[in-house]
């Protein structure tokens, strides 16, 4: 064993250090600043205590609350921190699992009978500072599969047995923090004072190893931060979240709703909801008619021969919805996955010639996914959908162009909705599993060049990901950033060289010779669903005018005045300004409340002098009066509120 090993650090550099050395002392060596904040490590790939001796040349990255695995290192600590305070105040408890999950951690445990509850979580909340603040080490103990077993055995922890039995000799570990051990693989941060705030989040059931015929445990998830700030921002965040969440604006809104008769995860678009979507698919339908698309239509069903051709059936036919027989024998229906295949069909319609190329077709079709019912959600996960799709067959040599139009036209959409901060992702092939994929290494070689320097040519932020390409060829997903911080992903791209080959679509090139086109997928909202769930949570409702399902709402101050409000009101309606008059017996005062609580942008009051005068009383909402006006005088304020930010005509 050599007294010195060589440390390669991420920005290459290469140190010497003592045989033995601790990621936190390469961390101390560097700065004590870092020391402070390093969590674990990651040591030759594998994520690991920052306290651990290292014995060999290795490549050290030092992980802190910036990095997913220093969260994930951090949060799963934390319920160590947990147990052992739930372990002080009720003695007797058993513990199942306590992982960490994307925003914090649970512990699974048997209370054995005491009780548990919401009024609880305070008493809790402060037993795990009081013991984080007491700097309690994580110190890990290699233990024979014997030993680990007689410790359990001692304890009466029935769940932390019957893990044991999964685990194989000389593998097993204990940490113990403080007076708690657990049985636990590791890593974890080297001290609980790093843990400055916490809070239980909810308490709920789970069967032992989520098998109902185990014992149902009491899940106990909590989240814990570095700083009580980052928590109060969390906890903020979570507040306005709720506000925003899509499935209440969208009830409230009048948007959608759904059905448990028609179907789990099959919305209903209500008329204000039908009103904001189709003016979305009217701008986007004239964006991509500039862009030279051709829109077409094809039904909801295929034979099931049509996705064999395509490959669907063999990938996806025994996880969907089943065929649709007919009366007649043999005859097999699927309700369409995808679109592709039908648009396949669509350019084998006449013979085509490079001079043909590139072929756009875009088609609003609506598609139908099997998911399982506990995975829906709202519009975000749904049934039926309806992509914004298109495919664009064009020549090899016009792919790169093709692909630079469409990241330009998803950007206009982006802006032209609000959505500023953005980012790509690059999806290749894992090299190191190329079997998984359809085609030949030369086309995947090509499409993924395509891409990668179409994003450069256009300035694209992007992250390159191996191995999150789909299938048939390499993609470009888009990621936006909503108001509240929060990423989503939204539009995408893809190449894909295996389609046309399965469907044998072919062009004469200008030799006389055949040749097989290449297939762009693409859609820029990915689906009017998701699309419109996520600007509801941006904007929590507050649309742009030109988007508003009701533009105007036209008060009467009282029923004398109904006349002159459905004057009023045809007059907007021949210069294309939406909305309603509201003809309820109720004060004004209530009016102008609910049409703010229905996020209407303009109020048009109506009383004696109004009418006297032809005049209308102009509020705007969340701010106030905005003063009176001609209705002509009206109608051009409103098209110059309409007009100047990047709102498309529509
Ligand atoms: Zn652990
Ligand atoms: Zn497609």
């Amino acid at each position: 064993m050599s007294d010195q090993i060589r440390i390669t650090l991420p920005d290459g550099s290469v140190r010497e250090y003592p045989n033995g050395v601790t990621s936190l002392e390469i961390a101390t060596s560097i700065s004590e600043g870092l020391a402070r904040n390093v969590l674990a490590a990651k040591v030759n790939g594998t994520v690991q205590d920052a306290t651990r001796p290292i014995t060999t040349d290795a490549t050290v990255t030092l992980l802190t609350w910036n990095d997913s695995e220093g969260k994930a290192t951090f949060w799963h600590s934390s319920a160590h921190l947990l147990a052992e305070a739930l372990e002080e105040l009720y003695p007797g408890i058993k513990f199942g699992i306590g992982p960490p999950i994307e925003k914090g951690f649970y512990y699974d445990v048997d209370l054995n009978g005491q009780h548990f509850s919401q009024e609880d979580f305070k008493k809790v909340e402060d037993k795990m500072l009081e013991l984080a603040r007491q700097k309690q080490e994580f110190v890990r103990q290699p233990i024979s599969k014997a030993e680990a077993v007689a410790y359990f055995e001692q304890k009466g922890d029935p769940y932390k047995l019957d893990l044991l039995e999964g685990l194989d000799d000389g593998t097993i570990t204990f940490y113990t923090q403080g007076n708690f051990t657990d049985l636990c693989r590791g890593p974890h941060i080297p001290n609980t004072g790093f843990i400055k705030a916490v809070k239980l989040m909810n308490v709920a059931g789970a069967y032992w190893r989520g098998d109902e015929k185990n014992k149902m445990l009491t899940r106990v998830y909590a989240v814990t931060f570095p700083k009580q700030k980052e928590l109060d921002e969390y906890l903020h965040l979570l507040e306005e979240a709720k506000k925003r969440d899509h499935r209440k604006l969208g009830k409230e809104l009048e948007l959608f709703a759904f059905s448990e008769k028609v179907g789990a995860g099959l919305p209903l678009w209500l008329p204000k909801g039908t009103m904001l979507r189709e003016r979305l698919e009217n701008f986007l339908r004239k964006a991509q008619v500039r862009a030279g698309y051709s829109p077409v239509v094809t039904p909801h069903i295929g034979s099931k021969q049509l996705y064999v051709t395509s490959g669907h059936w063999d990938k996806y036919g025994e996880d969907s919805f089943k065929p649709i027989l007919t009366p007649e024998a043999g005859e097999e229906f699927l309700l369409k996955p995808m679109n592709c295949p039908h648009h396949c069909e669509i350019y084998k319609t006449k013979p085509r010639s490079y001079r043909d190329l590139p072929l756009r077709l875009a088609e609003f079709g609506t598609v139908y996914r099997y998911e399982q019912s506990g995975e829906l959600h709202g519009l975000t996960r749904v049934r039926g959908f309806t992509q914004d799709d298109a495919h664009i067959f064009c020549r090899p040599d016009q792919v790169k162009d093709e692909f630079m139009k469409v990241i330009d036209l998803v950007l206009y959409v982006f802006r032209s909705l609000g959505f500023n901060d953005y980012m790509a992702q690059i999806s290749l092939r894992d090299p190191e599993n190329k079997q998984k994929y359809i085609g030949s290494d030369e086309v995947w070689e090509k499409a993924e060049a395509a891409i990668v320097e179409a994003a450069a040519e256009k300035g694209l932020r992007t992250v390159t990901e191996l191995g999150e390409a789909a299938f048939y060829g390499p993609k470009l997903d888009f990621m936006v950033k909503d108001a509240l911080g929060r990423k989503w992903q939204l539009g995408t791209v893809q190449v894909d060289y295996n389609l046309p080959e399965r469907f044998e679509l072919e062009y004469t090139g200008s030799d006389n010779q055949k040749y097989r086109p290449v297939m762009i997928h693409r859609a820029p909202f990915g689906s009017m669903e998701r699309f419109i769930a996520i600007l509801i949570e941006n904007t929590a409702g507050n649309f742009p005018l030109w988007l508003s399902p009701d533009q105007i709402a036209v008060l009467p101050i009282s029923e004398k005045y109904e006349d002159y409000a459905n004057e009023v009101f045809l007059l907007l309606q021949e210069n294309d300004i939406r909305g309603y008059v509201d003809h309820r017996d109720e004060k004004i005062g209530r009016k102008i409340r609910d049409s703010e609580l229905n996020k209407v942008p303009f109020m048009l009051i109506l009383g004696d002098k109004e009418q006297s005068e032809g005049r209308v009383s102009v509020r705007r909402k969340g701010e106030g009066d905005v003063g009176s006006m001609s209705l002509t005088e009206f109608v051009e304020f409103f098209q110059n509120e309409i007009k100047p930010t990047t709102a498309p005509v529509v």
